[in-house]
């Protein structure tokens, strides 16, 4: 992940080593490698016409965004009990606005 990383960029044009550089259209029309929507970032990759990946942060879509909250509600309602039983209050007013968010991303 820390090579791909390394390549990574926000802004355009993405400049590969072969001297060739993208704007965000130009971008859009290369080889899709994947995306790695593992975290709150998302590396799209992309191949150069030399055959190089290229990789640049793009933001999630509204189906990454999802499951990145829903991934985070499942986390927080396995320890729901343990907040009930600390009365913590805002841990619990959290999940239900996740919840909430969940559920109007749906
Ligand atoms: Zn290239």
């Amino acid at each position: 992940m820390t090579a791909v990383s390394s390549l990574s960029s926000t802004v355009f044009p993405k400049a590969c080593l072969c001297g060739l550089s993208y704007d965000a259209a130009s971008w859009a029309r290369l080889r899709l490698v994947g995306r790695s929507a593992d975290d709150v970032e998302v590396l799209e990759l992309r191949d150069c016409v030399c055959k190089s990946t290229l990789a640049v942060l793009v933001s999630p879509t509204l189906a990454e965004t999802r499951a990145l909250l829903e991934r985070a509600l499942h986390l927080l309602t396995r320890e729901r009990s343990l907040m009930a039983c600390a009365g913590d209050h805002s841990a619990l007013a959290l999940v239900a606005d996740l919840q909430a968010a969940v559920a109007r991303l749906s």
